[in-house]
């Protein structure tokens, strides 16, 4: 079987299913059992696949057909540029999310001063050590809830080489001091939402995903704590989902921080929330 085949093999399955993106998740699929690069796949059509890989290859379709993320099948996921190591301890980096990377990058080019970060619920890490890494003088640090995720954060600083300290804390409780930037991508998703994800077996973990009726219990909370942890004129940046914008505002407000700032992602969507003290 040629390359070609195996891939119109794999799509012709996604698509059966349903699934949203049957082709690139084949070519992935196939990328990653030949240890090659999708764009090496694409370019490399009438080449034979050997019959060692196409049995793994098909494994892996039958496990993507269970509804397991591609990320997870290939235990790393890109996210600004580079490779992060993902499984079902922690969720996958979304592109979305890059939009709260550039937010804050963008908060230190026009203001040089802040010094201090630290990333609330930080899963894999993509956000600390993306931040530590495009600006080493910094001095990140990161917390989660769940000490899976701390596992998964440690071996993502062994593998891209950088030290962020990593606290194991239900929000800020157990965070000493204060800070210049706080970030987070809390879990946001409406109770519902969630429902209907694990319902389909999605394996991402409930901790990182669900919060609560209407997505915003663990914001509030958050947006409420924060105002100690925020050295003066700090700022929270947080993402959240379109429809939560003008809720969020509000308890910025009543939490008493002075601006209220929204960036949109590439889709043109509200996705990121930008409080200062
Ligand atoms: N953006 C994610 C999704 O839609 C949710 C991420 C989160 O809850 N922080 O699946």
């Amino acid at each position: 079987m040629t390359i070609n085949e195996a891939l119109s093999e794999g799509r012709t399955a996604f698509t059966e299913h349903h699934l949203e993106t049957p082709f690139l998740d084949a070519c992935l699929l196939l990328a990653h059992t030949l240890g090659r690069t999708k764009e090496y796949i694409l370019a490399s059509g009438p080449d034979p696949v050997d019959e060692k890989s196409l049995v793994t290859f098909r494994s892996l379709v039958a496990r993507r057909l269970e509804n397991i993320p591609v990320s997870y099948l290939r235990g790393v996921k890109e996210f600004y540029g580079r490779e992060f190591l993902v499984d079902p301890r922690v969720l996958v980096p979304r592109p979305d999310t890059e939009t709260l990377v550039e937010t804050v990058l963008s908060l230190l080019h026009a203001r040089p001063e802040p010094r201090t970060v630290h990333d609330l619920c930080t899963g894999s890490g993509c956000i600390a050590l993306t931040l530590k890494l495009e600006n080493p003088y910094l001095q990140v640090s990161a917390s989660d809830i769940s000490p899976e995720a701390g596992e998964v954060f440690r071996e993502n600083c062994r593998r891209l080489g950088v030290s962020v300290p990593f606290i194991l804390s239900d929000l800020l409780s157990s965070v000493p001091g204060t800070f210049d930037i706080i970030t987070a991508n809390p879990p946001y998703l409406t109770d519902e939402e969630y429902a209907a994800m694990a319902a389909a077996g999605w394996p991402e973990p409930r901790v990182a995903l669900a919060g609560g009726l209407e997505g915003l219990d663990i914001f509030m909370r958050l947006i409420e704590k924060s105002v100690a942890s925020l050295a003066p004129k700090g700022y929270l940046v947080c993402e959240a989902a379109p429809g939560q914008f003008e809720a969020l505002g509000k308890a910025m407000e009543k939490a008493h921080f002075s601006s209220v700032e929204v960036t949109r992602d590439l889709a043109g969507r509200e996705r990121v929330i930008i409080g200062q003290v």
